[in-house]
């Protein structure tokens, strides 16, 4: 496993190192989930959500709207 050292700057931000944002898919703007566990920070990437139902399947990443979504409202 890779290790990078990073300080943490005054707003209290630390940079995420590219290779593990390539790794995880974590790029600009991508939600993340930020928990603590014995000491340790567990930084995950949020599974995308419908930005109208909030399903996890069958999102259209570009619109980020789920398929069933899209469907309704066609239908309108
Ligand atoms: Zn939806």
């Amino acid at each position: 496993m890779t290790q990078f050292v990073r300080r943490v700057d005054k707003m209290s931000r630390i940079v995420i190192p590219a290779e593990y944002r390539k790794n995880t898919g974590i790029h600009e703007m991508t939600e993340v989930r930020i928990t603590e566990s014995n000491g340790k920070i567990i930084i995950e990437k949020l599974a995308p959500l419908c930005k109208i139902c909030g399903a996890t399947e069958n999102i259209n990443q570009e619109m980020e709207v789920c398929k069933d979504c899209i469907e309704k409202i066609k239908a309108l």
